[in-house]
């Protein structure tokens, strides 16, 4: 029986316990803290659980074992250096769907750490995206800067340009500064509905203003540029991009090198936007090695 809402929603974990009694029920046999460490001759995988060492033998065997964000889930990426060892190609494991670090000048994480951005456009090189973003106290979070990452991660100086108004042109935007001949940012704020935040980002950002003019100051606001240090650290990111090349796998995500052993998930070298699109990938992955498994 699939779990059924209460009160309007699914909660996550009625859902897991009948999944697992599921799989119980089909006699799938689950041996938790045992750590795979290692394929031995024939395929049997070694194992670690507490202080023992021990090997396996299967017929058939199929490795999910994740990326490496969230280590604290056990997904540490440890297997990268267990199939190297193989003579498997990885792709380096690295963030995907992560913040990016900023080095904000000080007066703008006074005025604005943890504020939103809202209803914005970002662009990196010829992509972009709607959304919000949220300042941190080391860079940008949010929505369109976790999708635009691998467009920014393949830029020499990453950056990012920000559309504040998206649906107003800087006709529009210097129209409705009316008469303002001073205090731009200030007046913006009350006519543009400028959020505090990008009122922040427009005056204390390096090399801007001071705002001589209305079309200057929306110029800016239609194209102000941040230019990012580096992604988060892997362990924060939601995803990892890189993994097991697909040069080594065939057409059923077995490994080439290794007959009879499957990978499937976040593992293999693809990346997707949250969203679902991940679970999808990973539910994707899995079924198609499920039925391979089955079929080798
Ligand atoms: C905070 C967060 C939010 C997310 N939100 C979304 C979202 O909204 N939509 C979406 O689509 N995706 C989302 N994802 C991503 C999604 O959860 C992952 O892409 C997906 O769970 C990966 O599945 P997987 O089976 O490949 O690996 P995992 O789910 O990481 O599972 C791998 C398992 O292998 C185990 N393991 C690893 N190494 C070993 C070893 N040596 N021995 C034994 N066991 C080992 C780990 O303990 C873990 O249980 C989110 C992820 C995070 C961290």
């Amino acid at each position: 029986m699939f779990p059924a809402p209460v009160s309007g929603t699914i909660k996550a974990a009625p859902l897991l316990r009948r999944w697992v009694e599921r799989l119980r029920e089909l006699g799938v046999k689950f041996q938790t803290n045992h750590q795979w460490a290692g394929i031995g001759t024939d395929n049997q995988l070694i194992f670690r659980h507490d202080t023992d060492t021990f090997t396996k033998s299967h017929d058939r065997i199929i490795l999910a074992l994740g990326g490496a964000s969230w280590p604290e889930t056990g997904s540490t990426g440890h297997w990268v250096k267990l199939l190297e060892n193989q003579s498997i190609k990885i792709h380096p494991l690295t963030s995907a769907n992560s913040g990016w670090e900023v080095d904000w000048p000080a007066p703008i994480l006074e005025e604005a750490e943890g504020q939103p951005l809202k209803n914005l456009e970002l662009r990196a090189g010829n992509e972009k995206r709607r959304g919000e973003l949220v300042i941190t106290r080391y860079g940008l979070e949010g929505g369109p800067i976790y999708h635009l990452g691998p467009r920014l991660r393949s830029m020499d100086q990453p950056a990012v340009i920000v559309d504040f108004k998206p649906d107003q042109s800087i006709t529009e935007l210097v129209d409705r500064l009316g008469k303002a001949q001073r205090n731009f940012v200030r007046e913006a704020r009350r006519r543009w509905k400028l959020d505090s935040g990008a009122a922040a980002l427009l005056k204390h950002l390096p090399d801007r203003g001071p705002w001589k003019s209305a079309e200057q100051l929306a110029r800016e606001v239609k194209h102000c540029r941040i230019p990012l240090d580096q992604p988060r650290p892997v362990t924060e990111a939601i995803s990892s991009a890189g993994g097991v090349c697909w040069s080594e796998l065939d057409d059923n995500l077995m490994l080439k090198k290794l007959p009879g052993v499957f990978v499937a998930g976040e593992m293999i070298d693809w990346e997707a936007p949250t969203g679902g699109y991940l679970l999808q990938a990973c539910f994707a992955t899995g079924t198609r090695v499920g039925k391979a498994a089955l079929s080798w």
